[in-house]
């Protein structure tokens, strides 16, 4: 993975459970010294792609999230089968998949860490991985900003730039405003990560908050790009479509309020 020789995806969600991971109905059944494993996966980043797959499946599924484990499998192993390459709005140059698995047999030392601890495994793993969307978001949104100031510099009407009408400058304002609230955050949360003390919630908080500002961040710099803001020539246009999705990967705003009001 490291070297750019193998590809690699992690298929946790699945048409009937996404936000309820738990509800995981991909099997791992023992079989001598094999797991075999049977189930579908969707909405699969690198699903295409991938050389191999990290399936979360259920090892014990009368024992729920504790009976989960995460076990690898290559891509070119009987009974595997990707399915279509999903029709997203945004974010074109990512695949995202169905997966199918048939009976799927694989050595049972392909189980990724202990048995039945895939669980523990994701969770323990979910504050990085929310963090780093959250700093994704953070620039996505400054990079969002950055065209506004130079389109609407550039831009006239009404016999002058776009840029001088007060509007503009108190939105772009208000936009510096939260860019720079979100940088100091950001520093935060790396420094809590490093430090091994950024908890679930925190991680939470900062995806919730980051996502969010990063859409009222791109949905405002598509604005005063006027007309040309819907026109994909724009880098505007592609910022403000691949946005929307960080609301909803790797749990949605609704799961991050769940989360945060848990510690309350
Ligand atoms: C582009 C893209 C890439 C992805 N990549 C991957 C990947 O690589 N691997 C992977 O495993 N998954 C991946 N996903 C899946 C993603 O993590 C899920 O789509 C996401 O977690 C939401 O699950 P869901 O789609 O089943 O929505 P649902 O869980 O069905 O949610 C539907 C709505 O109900 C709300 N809701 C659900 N539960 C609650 C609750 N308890 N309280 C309040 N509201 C609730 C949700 O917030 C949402 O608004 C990807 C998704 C997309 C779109």
């Amino acid at each position: 993975m490291i070297s750019g020789e193998l590809i690699t995806a992690i298929a946790m969600t699945e048409p009937g459970a996404g936000s309820d991971l738990q509800g995981v109905r991909t099997t791992a059944k023992k079989d001598g010294n094999h797991y075999v494993i049977s189930g579908s996966k969707t909405y699969i980043t690198n699903g295409q792609n991938a050389d191999l797959i990290i399936v979360v499946a259920k090892t014990e599924p009368d024992k729920g999230a504790k009976g989960t484990s995460l076990i690898l499998v290559e891509a070119g192993t009987e009974g595997f089968a990707r399915g279509r390459n999903l029709d997203k709005i945004g974010q074109h140059s990512a695949d995202t998949s169905e997966l199918f698995f048939n009976e799927v047999r694989v050595p049972m030392t392909n189980c990724l860490g202990e048995e039945n601890k895939g669980f523990i495994y994701l969770m323990s793993q979910l504050p990085q991985e929310r963090l780093g969307i959250a700093i994704g978001a953070q620039a996505g949104a400054q990079r969002a900003y950055d065209e506004a100031v130079a389109f609407t510099k550039d831009r006239k009407a009404f016999g002058k730039t776009v840029f001088d009408f007060q509007n503009t400058r108190f939105t772009l304002a208000s936009l510096k405003t939260e860019l720079q609230v979100g940088w100091a955050h950001i520093d935060w949360g790396l420094k809590r990560l490093m430090e091994g003390k950024l908890t679930a919630a925190e991680a939470s908080a900062a995806k919730l908050w980051h996502t969010e500002m990063q859409g009222r961040v791109v949905d405002a710099a598509l604005q005063l790009h006027g007309g040309a803001g819907y026109m994909n020539e724009y880098p505007i246009a592609r910022m403000w479509r691949d946005a929307r999705v960080q609301r909803i990967y790797g749990g949605t705003s609704e799961i991050m309020r769940e989360v945060i009001a848990r510690t309350i």
